[in-house]
C-alpha cells in the first residue's frame, strides 16, 4: 500500500520496521475542553488509517497520548497555560478538569466508532521518562539551561525545518520578537520549564520543580513504548511546523538518526468556510450534533466523503445532506439483506479489488465509497453482496451490519391496531394513565410495542412467528 509521507512530499509504499507489526504514534487530545469537530474529524482520519492497515493484515501497536499537562496556549511557549487557565474558570483542580474532559473525549470518539488505539499514555504518568529524554539532551550538548527552564538549542542540529521546509530565518523575521531574552535563538523551545511556586501542576526535577514542555511528551512516551524507530507518525496540519519539527529535533539529536519513518497530517476542518472560533460561535461538539437531532455517524459519513489530505467545509447543510445519504445507505443495504439473487463470485472480486485498491492508495475513502454506492445499486440484489458490504464497513465503520429494516409507521397497521393506539392516545392526553397502560399492554400481546418518544409515539411491529 501507499502513504502520503509530509517529509518527501510524496507518496511512498509502506513498508513497516517490525515485519508485519505496525507501530504508530498520534498525537492526542489536549484535555483542557471538549473536543470540536475539527478534532474530531483527525481523529477519524487516525481510525481509517488503522482500519486501513489491518484490512491490509497488519497487527498494530498504536500509542495516543493525552496531554494532561497543560501546554501554553500558543505552541510557542507564550502565554498561559491552557489546563490551568481552564482549571481557575470553572474552579476546579487541573487533575478533575483532565478526568472530566478525558472521560468525554472517549465517548465521543466511541460515537464516532474511532477505535481506541492500544495504548493510551497519559503525560503526567510518564514525567520520570520526559527528564531522562531532556537529561540526555542537556548531556550532548542540545539543551541548555535558562533562569526559567531547559531549552532547545535549534541552532546546533541541523535538520530543524525539514518536516515544513520553513525558511527559519525569514520565519523569525516576520515573527514577534521573542519575549525570552536568554534564548539563543527565537525559535529555541522548552524542553522542561521551571514552575514558579504557585503553579499547581509541577514535579521535582535536576533542575528544581517544574513542568515538562509539550514536545518533549510525544517524543519521551513514543519512544519508551514503540522504540527509538517506528512507522508513522499522525496529527493534524498545525503540527507541521513547530509541534513536529520540535518532536524530529529532540528525537533525531538523542538518536543520531530519524525516529520515525511516515509522517502523516490530517487537513483540517472549516466551519462556513472560516476557521472555527470561540468567538464565532462555531465550534460544535458531538453533543451540540446530537442536539440538533443528528446521528454522530452522520459526521463520520460527511468526513469519509473527502479525503483526509483535503480541507473540508463544514456547514449545517451539508451534515443533513450526510444523515441522508446515510439513511439510504443503510436502506440499500438492508434491501440486500435477505435478498436470494445470486451474484457471480467474479463481480463480487472485482468490487472488493476496486476497493481494496481504493483505500490502499494513501487512504482513498472517497473513491472506495464510491465502490460502496456501486455495490448497493447493483442490478441484483443479494445476500452475497450484503455480507460484501458490511466486510467493507470494516473501513467506513458506519455500523451496516446494525441497518434494519424501517419500522412501520402506522400506515400498513391493521384499523384495529390504528384504533386501539388512537384510544391510547386519547387515554394520555386526558391523563388516564390506567386505560393508557391497559391499552398497550392488550397490544403488546398482539405483537405491537409503543415507544413514546418526544416526536410521538413510535410503533414497533414485532414478529410472531
Ligand atoms: P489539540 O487537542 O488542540 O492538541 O488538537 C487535537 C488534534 O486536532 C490535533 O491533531 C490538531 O492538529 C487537530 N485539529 C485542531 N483543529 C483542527 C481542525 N479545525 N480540523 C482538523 N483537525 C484539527
Ligand atoms: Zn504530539
Amino acid at each position: 500500500m501507499k502513504l502520503y509521507n509530509t517529509l518527501s512530499r510524496q507518496k511512498e509504499n509502506f513498508r513497516p520496521i517490525h515485519g508485519n507489526e505496525v507501530r504508530i504514534y498520534s498525537c492526542g487530545p489536549t484535555v483542557y475542553n471538549y473536543a470540536h469537530i475539527g478534532n474530531l474529524r483527525t481523529y477519524i482520519f487516525m481510525d481509517i488509517l488503522r482500519r486501513v492497515l489491518k484490512y491490509n493484515g497488519y497487527k498494530l501497536k498504536h500509542v495516543m497520548n493525552i496531554t494532561d499537562v497543560g501546554h501554553l496556549v500558543s505552541d510557542a511557549d507564550e502565554g498561559e497555560d491552557k489546563m490551568i487557565k481552564s482549571a481557575k474558570e470553572q474552579q476546579k483542580s487541573p487533575w478533575e478538569i483532565a478526568e472530566f474532559y478525558t472521560k468525554k473525549f472517549f465517548e465521543d470518539i466511541a460515537a464516532l466508532n474511532i477505535e481506541t488505539p492500544e495504548i493510551i499514555a497519559k503525560a503526567t504518568e510518564h514525567i520520570p521518562e520526559m527528564i531522562e529524554f531532556v537529561e540526555a539532551l542537556v548531556e550532548k550538548g542540545y539543551g541548555y539551561e535558562t533562569s526559567d527552564g531547559i531549552y532547545f538549542d535549534i541552532g546546533k542540529f541541523e535538520g530543524y525545518g525539514k518536516l515544513s521546509r520553513l525558511d527559519l530565518e525569514g520565519q523569525i523575521a516576520g515573527a514577534r520578537v521573542s519575549v525570552n531574552e536568554e534564548k539563543r535563538h527565537p525559535a529555541d523551545f522548552a524542553l522542561w520549564k521551571k514552575a514558579p511556586r504557585e503553579h499547581i501542576m509541577q514535579w521535582p526535577s535536576p533542575w528544581g520543580m517544574g513542568y515538562p514542555g509539550w514536545h518533549i511528551e510525544c517524543s519521551a512516551m513514543g519512544r519508551k513504548y514503540l522504540g527509538d524507530q517506528f512507522d508513522i507518525h499522525t496529527g493534524g496540519v498545525d503540527h507541521i511546523p513547530i509541534h513536529h519539527e520540535n518532536e524530529i529535533a529532540q528525537s533525531e539529536a538523542l538518536l543520531g538518526k530519524p525516529a520515525v519513518n511516515y509522517w502523516m497530517h490530517g487537513e483540517f476542518l472549516l466551519v462556513d468556510n472560516g476557521k472555527m472560533s470561540k468567538s464565532l460561535g462555531n465550534t460544535y461538539t458531538i453533543d451540540d450534533l446530537k442536539a440538533r437531532g443528528f446521528n454522530p455517524l452522520s459526521f463520520r459519513y460527511f468526513c469519509l466523503n473527502a479525503h483526509y489530505r483535503s480541507k473540508l467545509n463544514f456547514t449545517w447543510d451539508a451534515l443533513k445532506a450526510a444523515q441522508v445519504s446515510l439513511e439510504r445507505l443503510y436502506e440499500g443495504a438492508v434491501a440486500h439483506k435477505t435478498a436470494e439473487g445470486k451474484v457471480e463470485p467474479e463481480v463480487i472480486e472485482k468490487f472488493k479489488k476496486e476497493f481494496t485498491e481504493a483505500i490502499s492508495d494513501d487512504l482513498n475513502v472517497p473513491k472506495a465509497l464510491g465502490v460502496t454506492w456501486s455495490v448497493i445499486r447493483y442490478g441484483i440484489k443479494s445476500k452475497a453482496l450484503y455480507d460484501l458490504l458490511v466486510d467493507m464497513d470494516r473501513i467506513l465503520g458506519l455500523d451496516i451490519h446494525k441497518a434494519e429494516k424501517k419500522e412501520d409507521d402506522g400506515q400498513e397497521l391493521d384499523p384495529e391496531i390504528k384504533e386501539l393506539v388512537e384510544k391510547r392516545q386519547q387515554a394520555r392526553k386526558e391523563k388516564n394513565w390506567k386505560l393508557a397502560d391497559e391499552i398497550r399492554d392488550r397490544l403488546k400481546e398482539m405483537g405491537i410495542f409503543l415507544e413514546d418518544t418526544p416526536q410521538g409515539v413510535k410503533i414497533i411491529k414485532k414478529r410472531t412467528d
